[in-house]
């Protein structure tokens, strides 16, 4: 990834406190912690946000979406843990900044959005970056990316009222996927793993709140989530 552009130096100060934000949450990993470092989340946010894109809370990106609150990507992270050898599959491109942070730890990243701007946004972001380990598709992620299954993980940053089938089965044997599961006004963060063959399922975390998964799989085209 490139170096930040020296008008970018402002922004060093208030990534470092996000990340000794992100320490003090418990995240000690610190191959998780560079990636924060890496990776400016001024640049996958309107410019009208660049002020508070090092605050952990969910931001505004357009479309009626959110990019969620970095501590809670940094959980995701450490949950799913991906390796440099391994292919992830992400549901919800949204700002691309999970995304970039995927890509810093996986060695390749796969990630559907079904908003084009949304992702036609992200992808110039990563661009800019430099990130070249990501394949971004415009379509529903609740029906998977066929084409690269079978995935050691996979993440979904929207809410989905039960896991997608096409999603368990493109998951790896051996492999781990992170949801949020619920209704519309609350979900659980869900862990769920397929082992020779059986899947189990644990809560991470309760009590989130994301944009809905809409699709195939997931909630119909007509409920709308609205700004979150
Ligand atoms: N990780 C993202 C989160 C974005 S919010 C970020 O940090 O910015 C979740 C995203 O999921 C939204 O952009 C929404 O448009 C997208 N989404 C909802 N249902 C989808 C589906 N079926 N397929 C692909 N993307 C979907």
């Amino acid at each position: 990834m490139r170096e930040a552009p020296q008008d970018e130096r402002r922004f060093v100060g208030p990534r470092r406190r996000l990340i000794e934000l992100i320490r003090d949450r418990g995240i000690q990993d610190l191959e998780i912690l560079q990636a924060f470092d890496r990776v400016p989340r001024h640049r996958f946010v309107p410019e009208g946000m660049w002020h508070r894109a090092y605050e952990d809370a969910p931001l505004p990106i357009g479309w009626g979406q959110t990019t969620s609150q970095p501590s809670l990507q940094a959980l995701y992270l450490s949950v799913l843990r991906p390796r440099a050898h391994e292919q992830i599959l992400e549901v919800g491109t949204g700002s691309g900044y999970l995304t970039a942070l995927l890509a810093c730890l996986a060695g390749r990243v796969y990630s559907v959005e079904r908003i084009r701007e949304l992702s036609k946004r992200a992808r110039k972001a990563l661009d800019a970056l430099g990130v070249m380990n990501v394949a971004l598709l415009v379509g529903d992620g609740s029906i998977g990316w066929r084409k690269y299954a079978p995935f050691h993980g996979i993440v979904v940053t929207a809410a989905s009222p039960a896991i997608p089938p096409a999603l368990l089965e493109q998951l790896a044997d051996g492999g781990r996927m992170l949801l949020p599961l619920g209704t519309l006004e609350a979900q659980e963060l869900v862990l769920v793993q397929k082992e020779g063959g059986e899947v189990t399922t644990q809560t991470v975390q309760s009590g989130c709140t994301f944009v809905p998964l809409l699709g195939r799989f997931a909630w119909p085209d007509e409920v709308r989530g609205g700004e979150r």
